[in-house]
């Protein structure tokens, strides 16, 4: 049984995260998706809406379940019973930082593996900042984001 842990702050989930999260969840026998409570980073969702969002879009996922975590990564991990961490790759400019954290996770916990799934070709571009730029500018969102996220998105940048 090998469980995966996909973590970001998904604020708001993306169709770019979904495509990861759909081929993780065709790799592992169980992924959890670990949304991460952080207080720096100034989120334009709570971590309630960002969890309800994340549990409806993965809904037709039978493996996947959505949690929160605080505090270490690896920690959350170990917590969990697994050393997989999944991480999605855009272009060049994600490499250095995860890169960064995916050594600095081995020094922590030299059992935890980091995996990295390459983005799929339309989410390239695709970032939550992005969607939020386009949400503030009226552009349809269908392109971008899950279904049960827009009327939330709309919602929230008014
Ligand atoms: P974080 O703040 O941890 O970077 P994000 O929610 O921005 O959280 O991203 C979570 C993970 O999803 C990261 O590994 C990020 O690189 C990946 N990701 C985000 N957007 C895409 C996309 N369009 N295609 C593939 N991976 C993506």
């Amino acid at each position: 049984m090998i469980t995966a842990i996909y973590p970001g702050s998904f604020d708001p989930v993306t169709l770019g995260h979904l495509d990861i999260i759909t081929r993780s969840a065709n790799m592992f026998d169980k992924v959890i998706i670990g949304v991460l409570n952080n207080t720096s980073k100034k989120p334009l969702f709570s971590l309630e809406e960002r969890v309800n969002m994340l549990t409806d879009a993965v809904s037709g996922l039978d493996n996947v379940s959505v949690e929160c975590f605080n505090g270490l990564l690896v920690d959350f991990v170990k917590q969990k019973k697994s050393n997989i961490i999944i991480r999605g790759l855009r272009a060049l400019t994600d490499f250095d930082l995860e890169m960064q954290m995916a050594q600095g996770n081995r020094v922590v916990a030299p059992d935890v593996d980091t995996v990295f799934l390459s983005t799929s070709v339309q989410y390239s571009y695709l970032s939550s900042s992005v969607v939020k730029e386009y949400a503030r500018y009226g552009v349809d969102l269908k392109e971008f984001v899950p279904e049960c996220v827009i009327p939330q998105l709309i919602d929230k940048i008014k």
